[in-house]
């Protein structure tokens, strides 16, 4: 656990869990992960760990490999 925020300097960390997503182009992955985040700011951190996962997912969507992922949605343009 984070001792104090790196942003503002205040002791109250909290976890939480987030819908955090990976954008690439046209595509975007959603994840659910528990972060630290400062309850005065609201600056959220990441562990190394999740950085990677993020890194992952974003070169799978580079790739197109993305058999492993379940569709939730749609996404639209919408021109004007
Ligand atoms: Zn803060």
């Amino acid at each position: 656990m984070l001792s104090k925020c790196a942003i503002c300097g205040s002791e109250q960390i909290e976890l939480k869990k987030i819908d955090h997503y990976i954008k690439r182009d046209y595509n975007i992955v959603f994840v659910d992960v528990e972060v630290e985040s400062c309850k005065k700011c609201g600056e959220i951190y990441f562990t190394p760990e999740q950085i990677k996962l993020f890194e992952d997912i974003s070169e799978k969507l580079k790739q197109n490999k993305t058999n492993d992922f379940r569709v939730v949605g749609k996404s639209f343009k919408f021109n004007i």
